[in-house]
């Protein structure tokens, strides 16, 4: 039985925007948060790093509250490299630049977009593994608003918008570059698998507690 304030749905979230249910959160604390050194808080965004060394994982993302946003995080744990597991917002940084007086983020490649679909894999299959599988074409929808997307490639794997891309129509364009997100996803879902992100889980984990005896 949870008892912990933390991992109680907050009475708010009758919202509609919260899909987030009371068993959800008992199945995957009990399977994966309690002896973790990574904690949950139901209603933050995202991650957090305290002052004291702690990673702290939320449900909410935008205005919305979901088991799948916080699967997304724990995903986002165990495919960092290890040098950023407490980092916050997991050390992920865009290069930037001065544009127009104005900073600009500047990306040069889909690098972004590969780490969310390597992400999503993960996430996909936990949610799988949990009992309330997502939708992978919905999920990978979502990626096409990266500041990144001029540069994932159409589903041959020929640049979008290069010299010799073929002449097609804009909704087209869009398409056939969300076909090539699917394919590179369900490709690294046969990696990315519930077994190996178990392993990973509980090897980070206690990794990220080594360290923060040590730091104390
Ligand atoms: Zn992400």
């Amino acid at each position: 039985m949870i008892k912990r304030p933390e991992y109680e749905l907050p009475h708010t979230f009758t919202h509609e925007r919260s899909t987030v249910t009371q068993e959800q959160l008992d199945r995957v604390i009990g399977e994966f948060f309690e002896d973790a050194e990574v904690k949950v808080s139901v209603s933050m965004q995202g991650q957090r790093v305290h002052d004291n060394g702690a990673v702290i994982l939320g449900t909410k993302a935008g205005p919305g509250y979901s088991l799948s946003n916080l699967v997304h995080e724990m995903a986002h744990f165990v495919e960092i490299d290890e040098g950023r597991m407490a980092e916050p917002g997991w050390g992920l940084r865009v290069p930037e630049q001065w544009a127009y007086n104005r900073m600009c983020f500047e990306p040069t490649t889909c690098q972004a977009t590969v780490r969310e679909i390597r992400v999503m894999a993960f996430q996909l299959n936990i949610l799988e593994y949990l009992g309330w599988p997502g939708d992978e074409n919905d999920l990978i929808n979502a990626l096409q608003f990266m500041p990144d997307t001029a540069f994932v490639p159409l589903e041959t794997g020929v640049s979008a918008y290069g010299d010799d891309t073929p002449e097609m129509p804009y909704q087209d364009t869009l398409k056939s570059q969300q076909r090539w997100r699917v394919n590179e996803c369900r490709k690294y879902r046969r990696q990315n698998t519930a077994d190996l992100f178990c392993t990973e889980w509980k090897r980070r984990n206690q990794l990220l507690k080594e360290r923060r005896k040590r730091a104390l």
